[in-house]
């Protein structure tokens, strides 16, 4: 049974990407728990599979589609589902790689293509190819995933900050442009979430007391605290905002 008893969704559609672990994850269970038909997807078909499968043992109403967000024709099978589900109200960007650890001057050529390709370049491509569904939409959301890191850069995360701060952009860019059809696009920063995308991070002693000594609320984040800002911004209570980033970072800043 879900344990969030709201319905403010009830009647959306909404496709997360990378939604089959993590932040993605919670926030395609949390829109699904309030009522929303959600296409869930990631690379892997067994997580795809798991994933949905997981999700309907609490009945939620979830369809599942292999996406990797940089091939076109996987990114196509998104809106395919969605059609079937009755049109697209709510898109979640959600999927993005850091293939090096260093500074970003270091960052290879190899690297920093691969990071902007997925973090920004497949965000805005999965923006444009939602509009011919989400304008149809009376309650069009689009939210983009970025990071704490993006508004200050963090030393071992260069290329990657870079390209959580290019969201801030095509956050403020979207939302100027789809504002006059009602179209609210946001962004989400989080900070420290434990996922296996941070392990590095959180995973010694020491490196996660370090962490969360500079976390004014005095621990790592969970998903959860991730999933609910992404409802808000994308049901009714949300609709008054748009080309924001809403930080949910424990207070945090990005130096480490
Ligand atoms: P995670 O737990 O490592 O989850 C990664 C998910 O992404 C998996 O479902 C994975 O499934 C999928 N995935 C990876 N590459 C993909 C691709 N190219 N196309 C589609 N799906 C892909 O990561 P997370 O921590 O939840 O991170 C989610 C988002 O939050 C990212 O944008 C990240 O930058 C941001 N963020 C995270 C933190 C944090 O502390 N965790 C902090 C700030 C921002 P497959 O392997 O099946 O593809």
């Amino acid at each position: 049974m879900s344990l969030v008893h709201a319905s403010r969704l009830t009647g959306r559609v909404a496709i997360v990407t990378a939604s089959t672990e993590g932040i993605g994850y919670a926030i395609a269970r949390r829109l699904a728990r309030e009522g929303a038909k959600v296409v869930v997807s990631s690379r892997k078909e067994k997580n795809v599979e798991n994933a949905v499968q997981e999700l309907k043992k609490e009945g939620l109403n979830v369809t599942g589609v292999v996406c990797h967000v940089g091939k076109a024709e996987d990114r196509k099978k998104l809106f395919i589902a969605s059609e079937q589900l009755g049109g697209l109200d709510i898109l979640v960007s959600n999927a993005a790689v850091n293939p090096e650890v260093g500074s970003v001057l270091d960052a290879s050529e190899n690297a920093w293509d691969k990071i902007f390709d997925i973090n920004v370049k497949s965000s805005f491509l999965l923006a444009k190819e939602s509009l011919s569904q989400i304008r149809k939409s009376k309650f069009g959301r689009i939210v983009f995933i970025s990071s704490i890191a993006g508004y200050e850069p963090m030393d071992l995360l260069g290329a990657y900050s870079v390209s959580k701060t290019a969201l801030f952009g095509l956050t403020k860019a979207a939302a100027s442009q789809l504002g006059k059809e009602n179209i609210t696009v946001n962004c989400i920063a989080p900070g420290l979430i434990k996922t296996k995308f941070s392990t590095a991070l959180t995973e010694s002693e020491s490196a996660r007391e370090h962490a969360i000594s500079k976390i004014p609320l005095g621990r790592l984040g969970n998903v959860d605290d991730i999933s609910g800002v992404a409802a808000f911004l994308a049901s009714d209570d949300g609709a008054y905002v748009t080309g924001e980033t809403i930080v949910a970072a424990g207070g945090m800043n990005s130096h480490l």
